[in-house]
């Protein structure tokens, strides 16, 4: 019996050791999974050495990138909850395949496998050991990358013990070449090492609310859109379009960068859906399209329908107020100028640093609140200098939770709203007490920079 035992314990322990590899973190936090879309990025191809590279990346392109450039995405965090799923591979890289020339220009008839892998095919081909046996071929028509037999089990499996509750998901693959790509729809995606935040941003697209593609494959660029569409951001009714309301320039529409704004002004411009011929799209280059610039107000309605509900409403703050300028005091004793429309202001030759409090309230279950977000509305009339303004939580300790540091753009007269939502700031101990601090710059040629109001929101969860 003992050996058989020992035997036993230690494929117990071979079989488990994977598993201790794998981890799940939650990188965006905006309350109960249950009341949220739950985004899930997992990797393959990334060796435990490759581990840290992953994680920044899924920190640069997901955070930092898409939650934080894209306006859409940044606008409506609050509809988000996003773990980070770390899994070891043995090897790193996931595999290589190749198919013969002319793939990318059809979807359906240049499959065929360059199964010699030699030296012409660039780089040549190979399998490796990776948790989830990814392949990359980098062709178009086959949507960039594949799975192999076991790959979607392997990955439902895992993600059904770590996160149960899930909408979304994003698999990134490692892949060794450094060549991009992704393949999206239907609440998953698919991306590489070398996808951008921008090609991430219109992936998701894909994924979050099956939206089209605005670009015209250049094999179909003269070729008429087979049969008819007219939903989300493609439609091939030239009369009245399902954005017929939001149309303000005649049809069809010839992009002209003197009077339009090439992803807001809509119309119906010709090319949708990968044709070039009898099918529209709403701008002349969303994000949809080209990756780089915002979606267009098309594409944001109806991602903005597919996130209805989710997204933080009042009713999910268990204190949301707006506090007068006037409420900050100057660091230093510094001779701030206070105006009668209760606004704070620096007309001294010196940059100032001004604390703005707020209440930190208990809840109606008489929890402390522990998420803080907020805006405020500023004044920069420096043209050197820009008003910055920062959430923090701090506990008599001295524990020290921040915000985003967020500094005005420009100089003008009028106000910027400094959007001091993402990430909220979060502090667990009771202890603590809420604030905002702005700096304003010195005043420049008689003009001041102020603070006009603030906005404070907290949650508990
Ligand atoms: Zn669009």
């Amino acid at each position: 019996m003992k050996p058989l035992l020992l035997v036993g314990g230690l494929a117990l322990v071979t079989l488990a050791s994977p598993a201790s590899a794998q981890t799940v973190t939650k990188i965006l936090d905006n309350g109960p999974d249950a009341e949220k879309k739950v985004l899930v990025v997992i990797g393959d191809g990334y060796s435990a050495a490759d581990m840290a590279d992953y994680q920044q990346y899924v920190q640069d392109t997901v955070i930092d990138g898409v939650f934080t450039h894209d306006d859409f995405f940044r606008a409506n965090h609050t509809a988000f909850n996003v773990y980070r799923v770390d899994v070891n591979s043995a090897q790193s890289g996931v595999s290589l395949r190749r198919y013969s020339s002319g793939c990318g220009t059809s979807p359906d008839n240049d499959d065929v496998l360059n199964t010699t892998c030699n030296a012409t095919s660039s780089p040549a081909c190979y399998t490796h050991d990776t948790a989830f046996d990814y392949v990359y071929t980098g062709c178009w028509g086959r949507c960039w990358m594949e799975g192999s037999a076991n790959t979607a089990s392997a990955i439902k499996t895992l993600l059904d013990q770590l996160v149960p509750k899930r909408d979304l998901e994003v698999r990134v693959l490692n892949v060794l070449t450094g060549e991009g790509g992704g393949c999206g729809g239907g609440g998953t995606l698919a991306v590489t090492s070398g996808t951008s935040w921008q090609v991430l941003g219109h992936e998701m697209g894909h994924m979050v609310a099956n939206l089209f593609d605005e670009y015209t494959a250049s094999a179909y660029s003269s070729t008429t859109y087979p049969g008819s569409v007219d939903t989300k951001n493609c439609s091939t009714d030239l009369a009245s379009p399902v954005w017929a309301d939001l149309i303000t320039i005649p049809t069809p529409s010839t992009f002209d960068s003197a009077t339009m704004d090439v992803d807001d002004t809509v119309g119906m411009f010709q090319g949708c859906g990968t044709y070039g011929v009898g099918v529209y799209r709403p701008t002349s280059n969303d994000r949809m399209r080209g990756n780089s610039n915002q979606f267009c107000p098309v594409c944001s309605r109806v991602l903005s329908q597919t996130l209805a509900g989710f997204t933080d409403s009042l009713a999910d703050y268990a204190f949301y107020a707006n506090y007068p300028g006037a409420t900050c005091q100057p660091v230093g004793g510094a001779a701030l100028t206070y105006t009668t429309g209760a606004n704070i202001s620096n007309n001294t030759a010196a940059t100032a640093s001004v604390l703005c409090p707020t209440r930190r309230i208990q809840d109606a279950n008489g929890a402390f609140t522990n998420h803080l977000m907020g805006q405020a509305f500023v004044v920069d009339q420096s043209p050197t200098e820009d008003v910055c303004c920062q959430l923090f939580a701090r506990t008599p300790a001295g524990d020290l939770a921040t915000g985003a540091n967020v500094c005005s753009t420009g100089s003008s007269s009028g106000y910027q709203q400094l959007l001091l939502d993402f990430p909220k700031v979060r502090m667990p101990y009771t202890f603590a007490h809420f604030a905002l601090k702005c700096t304003l710059p010195a005043v420049s040629s008689g003009k001041a920079s102020s603070v006009l109001t603030y906005r404070i929101g907290e949650q508990t969860y």
